[in-house]
């Protein structure tokens, strides 16, 4: 992982606004899974798609990112 990277997961982790979301399980809690948009989707977790609010997210706006679900879909690069 590049230097870059870290930094940009180490300054965006604590902004994320995943846990209070509908689709956020235990299991996502359990594992402090975030930034799933930077990081990519959730390894081991199942879930289901019950809302999403990334795009009511200021990681979302700060990094110029255009789409959702990334806890299902994997992150912004993974869904071009
Ligand atoms: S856009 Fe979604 S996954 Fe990315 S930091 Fe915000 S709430 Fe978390
Ligand atoms: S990536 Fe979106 S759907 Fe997944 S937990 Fe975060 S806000 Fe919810």
């Amino acid at each position: 992982m590049s230097d870059n990277r870290q930094k940009i997961i180490d300054e965006n982790k604590r902004k994320c606004i995943c846990e209070p979301c509908p689709s956020y399980t235990e299991c996502m809690r359990a594992g402090s899974e975030l930034l799933f948009c930077v990081t990519g989707k959730s390894p081991d977790c199942i879930f289901e798609k019950r809302g999403c609010i990334c795009p009511t997210c200021p990681v979302r706006a700060i990094l110029g990112l255009k789409k959702a679900y990334y806890c299902i879909k994997g992150a912004e690069q993974e869904q071009q």
